[in-house]
């Protein structure tokens, strides 16, 4: 199906593009803004839209219709009203429009921001209790009662877990390692596949060095909150580059202050005992082990290259090394995978019985780039519902896990959430802290992106370049970006 939006102003038009985007996934949108025709200027000129939604702001009047179809609607707006507050106008206007004509409505209403626990969180400041803010979450953006209750339950139990944390004095350090076994057809983080490019990983490492001395010392005498390693898949790499790596950390930063060490190991294939001696060696309390699905078939499809068996097996050689804070990630919506499938995953997770458990709805991003592969995937569906979704959250609920972090995607199937649960004490500080933008993070590594948080809650970002090679022949760059960006934020 093709779309056209027809706006006149500017300043909406994201917001516009991706709330229209949340009701019709997978559809193609072209956007016209004002008189220009926007990216998609040759698809705009030479094929006939099946629906058009046409949206003036002009005079204090906010008029949406649609074509062919029943809209026509206008909301006048006060023009000297903050540009926040029109805006939400004219999202409400189109929402409403749009869930009537079709008598559907979005789980999330017409938010289209990627963290609304933060929306609840500003409710919650204001004085209401978790009730009446989950009221005003619905009244405010049309969110449904069950999503409002989840994002203001999480914003108090966030509140909870942060508040004895000294969060303006410190700052929290993420690594990036862009390796992994095999690389799965649909991911989007850019990761290589170490066995082509087991000779990068020393000078990778020498690299991360240098950007870690430079991290270091700018971050002088401020605290070191958490430490997160992340990827790609870090334990890819050898466990004595692992060992130089960490050993190299406890040498350079204070970790012995650091209330959280995560390392993600997220492909079992990679986790041996000597590895997690390692890991265990240097004190890292936390780690991800993550199926995404249990079903062999799936893990097939999708390119794991590893056995249900090797996740269970992987489980419980962490579990003996004595790791009691592993975390699990799945993944909902995966190609073939219906509620049956899912369940199945759900008992398997259930009966390992993890600390941490996250649900990742399969954006429809990802999705496209399985679609690459059509001849494979042509008779496959991708599904996913609030039933599914519904079932991941009793089986959390059954582990005696709480949901701690929530966030959302851009066009993401069913308009949906990713949700990371947790047992009591067991949530991930990095997690909420990334998300939530609650504290400054100092990140290493290709594809890592700093972001340094003002007091007044303003952000500057720093990002480093996604590709391997381009990292390893502009660390000296990358560096002076993070210098530069920190120096703006007045906070270094
Ligand atoms: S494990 Fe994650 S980072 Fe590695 S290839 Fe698969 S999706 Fe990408």
């Amino acid at each position: 199906m093709k779309i056209k939006i027809d706006i006149d102003r500017q300043r909406f038009s994201y917001d516009i593009y991706h709330l229209i985007q949340a009701f019709y996934p997978g559809a193609e949108l072209v956007m016209r803004i004002g008189d220009h025709p926007g990216e998609n200027r040759a698809a705009d000129e030479e094929s006939t839209p099946d629906l058009t939604f046409t949206i003036r702001t002009g005079d204090g009047t906010f008029a949406f219709m649609s074509e062919p179809g029943t809209i026509r609607e206008t909301i006048g707006y006060n023009v000297d009203a903050p540009s926040a507050i029109q805006k939400n106008q004219l999202k409400k206007l189109v929402y409403t429009s749009i869930a009537k004509k079709n008598g559907t409505a979005l789980p999330w209403g017409d938010l289209s921001g990627i963290r609304p626990v933060k929306l609840a969180e500003e409710i919650l400041a204001g004085g209401a209790g978790p009730d009446e803010a989950a009221g005003k979450m619905t009244e405010l953006y049309c969110v449904s009662a069950e999503k409002a209750a989840l994002a203001c339950g999480i914003a108090a139990l966030e509140e909870k877990v942060l508040a004895p944390i000294p969060l303006a004095d410190g700052y929290s350090l993420y690594i990036n390692i862009p390796f992994c076994p095999s690389i799965c057809l649909y991911c989007t983080f850019g990761s290589n596949p170490v066995g082509q490019c087991r000779d990068l990983v020393d000078p990778y490492l020498a690299a991360l060095k240098k950007e870690l001395l430079a991290i270091r010392s700018l971050a002088g005498e401020k605290k070191l909150t958490s430490v997160y390693i992340g990827g790609g898949t870090p334990t890819s790499i050898r466990p004595d580059q692992m060992d130089v790596l960490l050993r190299f950390l406890a040498e350079t930063f204070p970790m012995e202050e650091t209330c959280e060490f995560t390392v993600e190991a997220g492909r079992p294939d990679t986790i041996t005992e000597e590895m997690l001696r390692v890991l265990k060696k240097h004190r890292v309390t936390r780690i991800s082990i993550n199926p995404q699905t249990m079903n062999q078939r799936t893990l097939d499809l999708i390119g794991r290259r590893h056995t249900a068996g090797d996740i269970v097996r992987a489980f419980f050689l962490a579990r003996e090394a004595g790791f009691d804070n592993i975390n699990m990630d799945i993944i909902v919506g995966l190609p073939g995978e219906g509620e049956e499938e899912v369940n199945r995953t759900l008992e398997a997770v259930r009966e390992l019985k993890p600390d941490g458990f996250t649900v990742h709805s399969l954006a429809l991003k990802r999705a496209a780039r399985l679609n690459l592969f059509r001849d494979v995937y042509a008779p496959i569906s991708f599904e996913n519902s609030d039933a599914i979704m519904n079932r991941t959250a009793e089986s959390a609920n059954l582990l005696g896990m709480h949901p701690y972090y929530l966030y959302r995607q851009k066009n993401m199937a069913g308009n949906f959430e990713n949700v990371g649960y947790s047992r009591p004490g067991r949530e991930c500080l990095y997690n909420i802290l990334i998300m939530e933008e609650k504290q400054t993070v100092l990140a290493a590594g290709c594809g890592a992106s700093s972001k340094f948080v003002r007091g007044d809650g303003r952000i500057d970002r720093a990002a480093n370049v996604k590709s391997l090679t381009d990292y390893l022949n502009r660390t000296d760059e990358m560096i002076s970006r993070k210098l530069a960006a920190a120096r703006a934020s007045g906070l270094f």
